[in-house]
């Protein structure tokens, strides 16, 4: 990969520098992938600075939403596995796949996902300094394509731009989060976009987010569109309920994103074999009345972001209001799997590529 203008030497240890307290997605590295598909194939990605982007407000991906990103992350080697402490990309080629069904789905070229995982490498290896050092933080990266032809033409744009940002951030969610059970608005319908991380998918979701963040809300639950009934997942995480023995989360479908830490999630827990892993619908009047009667539940979500991010409490428009008090089995998730993404486990090491 070639570098323009000019390359950024690895310098001072900036995490001296960087804030204790980081924040989710706010403090941008200062170099940035970028990669153009221009007369039907991808140009060479080159590392550059990070600057604004000159764009046409008559780009396609600005008319037409025809946007699609990932969220991934790099995290410090806590394990000293190797002698410079370097870091670990987790799951970049899931990732990579991930990146390549969104762009399918919104008409765009795939990249292809050994291209995806080596700009994502060079970033990371570019941007050591900015890779945080605790526990729980990383370096979150956002790999984004979006259409550039600039034409207001109901069709996919022919030039796209690909970019990975970087940013070093804590972790989505800190403390247990409080959830609504959105039940008038809904995330996905079936035959949509709701299984790909189509960028239309999120500014579908603000008008609900910002309503409930008045009230104290973290992330709208969605609920299945067709009947209202069953639980899909949230707004940028997965689903899960435990209840008792069990660990229950819906079935993947064309309305759910096939989320990496909930496909990871599920294998540390059939590795523990302590509880029974089911993939399967949840109605949420069962699972509200359940809670209700104070039975052995617990709730949280999967995302990259977030990691494993337990639910305190379950509100709706009807004035509903539950308390989850147990978060045993969330809380032992979270660490069990920042021991894999630090390097700290010895399991799972094909999870982990080493930059
Ligand atoms: N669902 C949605 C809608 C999301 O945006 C995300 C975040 N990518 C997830 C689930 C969790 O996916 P992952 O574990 O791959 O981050």
């Amino acid at each position: 990969m070639s570098s323009e203008p000019a390359r950024r030497s690895r310098g001072a240890v900036l995490q001296d520098v960087l804030p204790e307290s980081l924040g989710f997605g706010t403090i941008f590295a200062p170099l940035v992938v970028t990669a153009w598909y221009r007369r039907g194939r991808w140009e060479d990605p080159v590392l550059c600075e990070l600057g604004p982007v000159a764009s046409s407000i008559g780009a396609k991906a600005l008319q037409y939403g025809q946007s699609v990103f990932e969220g991934m992350k790099a995290y410090r080697d806590l394990g000293e596995r190797s002698p410079e402490s370097g870091s670990f990309l987790f799951r970049p080629h899931d990732h990579a796949r991930r990146f390549a069904r969104s762009a399918r789905r919104l008409g765009m070229p795939e990249l292809p996902p050994e291209v995806f995982v080596s700009t994502v490498v060079d970033l990371v290896a570019a941007l050591d300094e900015y890779v945080p050092g605790r526990r729980g933080q990383s370096l979150y990266l956002r790999p984004t394509m979006v259409g550039t032809t600039e034409d207001l033409t109901v069709r996919p744009a022919t030039e796209f731009c690909y970019t990975v940002l970087a940013t070093p951030s804590d972790a989505l969610f800190t403390e247990p989060i409080n959830v609504w059970v959105e039940r008038g608005y809904s995330r996905a319908g079936a035959g949509g976009t709701g299984n790909v991380k189509a960028a239309g998918n999120y500014a579908a979701s603000f008008a609900v987010s910002e309503r409930l963040l008045e009230r104290g809300f973290h992330q709208p639950l969605w609920l299945d569109a067709a009947t209202r009934g069953t639980v899909e997942e949230f707004t940028a995480m997965n689903v899960f309920v435990r209840r008792g023995e069990q660990l229950l989360t819906p079935p993947l479908s064309d309305t759910i994103l096939a989320g990496v830490t909930r496909d990871s999630v599920m294998r540390l827990v059939e590795d523990a074999g302590d509880l029974q892993v089911r993939e399967e619908a949840i109605p949420i009047d069962g699972l509200l009345a359940a809670i209700e009667r104070g039975e052995d539940i617990e709730v949280f979500g999967t995302g990259t972001a977030a990691v494993v991010a337990p639910v305190a409490l379950v509100g709706d428009e009807s004035g509903l209001r539950l308390h989850l008090r147990g978060h045993e089995t969330a809380a032992r998730l979270r660490e069990q799997l920042l021991d894999v993404q630090h390097g700290v486990a010895t399991t799972h090491d094909e999870w982990l590529l080493s930059v």
